[in-house]
């Protein structure tokens, strides 16, 4: 049982001891000789505590004290009581940094810790993979040897981390980090690095897309000025001149009126919410009308058109969007062939898809463009393409119709040959006539 340390008890003993000392000191009459060996033996007593102490302290694997008594067991004590309280601390601290380090392993982003020497400290897992730092190999290592874009450097050791920067991703050039520095404590630096791949991209399309739309619209508003700026000028115009230029501006409004128009078809079908499994679209009857209007679009170039429409197949679908989707395709083929081909259109069961497919025997497209013709205003041949009126929008608008149909484009081609436009709906799309319960099990 541990008594508590007392001044007292302890100056009362080491009196008791001399008393003792000098007892025996008068009784064999060495006095001095007897009080001097006890003041060694109590020194020496004090030495052996001491080796004790410091044996237990530095070799030890034990962790209570060595037994002692008085005030020697007091110092043992405190001792023994600091190491369980500093045991304790470090104890809590390690909680506290695991909890700590599980919240940042977390994080959606790659965080890396730098000292003021800009040696790392610590990174999570994120930061491993996207920033192919190894832990914890990287560990002290300088981190602008590790990430070495100039970009990055030169934002590290500027200081002034208000602004984040965006820099490709050192593991994949194809991605893009903003990287954002937060200096704290002491001198230290947290950096964190965001994966903007996708939106760098949607703002570099954007920036294309604006461009894109001005050029388009500068060219027929340059020719439309420039013929207003002569009629202005001029105050005799001769006669045929004047048609010439009223015959080109109304060319080029129209061309202008054209791609405004095929634009808002393009941000409608984009935005649009509309439900395209619930109703139901008479793809025989719509087609029947396109022919129509493909026969006079046809009367200049004389082609061979042939419709194969299966009568009973119908689909779910959105009307608007998927007439100007059949539309687009079968007018390019009467525009990019050349007079008096044969354009085939069909609209067929294929097992249990639905096919639409629209062939012609033109001059076909090379292997290189046909990745990029449902791009936005991508044009195979520009001069050729403005002359019959065309935008570069018609498949990027088809493109966006299938894909809200769950379906996509597929292009076959051969220059010289000819071009097949086609694309399936799926089964869960299509309606048969001949089987009513299919609509009514649709519709549920
Ligand atoms: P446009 O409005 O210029 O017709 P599209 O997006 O409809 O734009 O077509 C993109 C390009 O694809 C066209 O400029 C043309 O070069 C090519 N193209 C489309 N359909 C055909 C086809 N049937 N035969 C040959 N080339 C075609």
């Amino acid at each position: 049982m541990y008594n508590p340390f007392s001044w007292l008890r302890s100056v009362l003993r080491i009196t008791l001891f001399f008393v003792v000392v000098i007892i025996i000191g008068l009784i064999v009459d060495r006095l001095i000789l007897a009080v001097a060996l006890g003041a060694m033996w109590l020194l020496a007593v004090q030495f052996w505590q001491m080796y004790r102490l410091n044996q237990w302290l530095w070799r030890s694997k034990r962790m209570t004290p060595p037994r002692s008594k008085g005030f020697w067991e007091h110092i043992y004590e405190g001792v023994y009581y600091l190491q369980r309280r500093h045991r304790r601390k470090r104890k809590e601290l390690s909680k506290i940094v695991k909890r700590f380090r599980e919240g940042a392993e977390a994080l959606p982003d790659a965080a890396v810790v730098v000292d003021s020497e800009s040696a790392i400290v610590w990174c999570n897992r994120l930061a491993r993979i996207e920033l192919g730092l190894r832990w914890p190999q990287d560990a002290g290592r300088r981190i602008d040897n590790l990430i070495r874009h100039p970009k990055f450097i030169e934002y590290f050791n500027s200081d002034q981390y208000s602004q984040p920067i965006e820099v490709p991703s050192p593991t994949n050039v194809q991605k893009t980090f903003e990287y954002r520095i937060k200096p704290y404590g002491e001198q230290h630096l947290l950096i964190m690095a965001r994966d903007v791949t996708r939106l760098t991209q949607l703002e570099q399309t954007r920036k294309d897309f604006v461009a894109n739309v001005s050029h388009e619209l500068r060219t027929p508003l340059t020719v439309l000025n420039g013929y207003l700026e002569m009629l202005q000028v001029s105050e005799q115009v001769p006669p045929e001149l004047f048609s010439k230029a009223m015959t080109e501006m109304s060319i080029q409004s129209v061309r202008m009126q054209g791609l405004v128009e095929q634009l808002l078809i393009l941000s409608r079908i984009e935005a649009s919410s509309e439900r395209v499994f619930e109703n139901r679209v008479d793809v025989p009857q719509m087609l029947a009308i396109i022919e129509t209007e493909a026969l006079t679009l046809n009367q200049e170039k004389h082609h061979t058109i042939e419709f194969d429409v299966d009568s009973d197949l119908r689909v779910y679908g959105s009307d608007t969007e998927l007439r100007s989707a059949f539309s687009n395709l079968i007018f390019n083929a009467i525009h990019y062939t050349p007079d008096g081909g044969n354009i085939r259109v069909s609209w067929q069961r294929q097992g249990h898809r639905a096919k639409f497919c629209v062939a012609d025997n033109g001059d076909g497209i090379a292997a290189k463009h046909i990745n990029r013709l449902t791009e936005r205003f991508y044009r195979v041949d520009k001069a050729r393409s403005r002359k019959t009126g065309g935008s570069g929008l018609g498949l990027a608008i088809v493109k966006h119709v299938l894909s809200h149909h769950n379906s996509k484009l597929e292009i076959k081609s051969q220059v010289g040959k000819g071009s097949e436009f086609f694309f399936y709906f799926s089964e869960e799309l299509c309606i048969d006539k001949n089987h009513p319960e299919d609509e009514d099990m649709h519709l549920q």
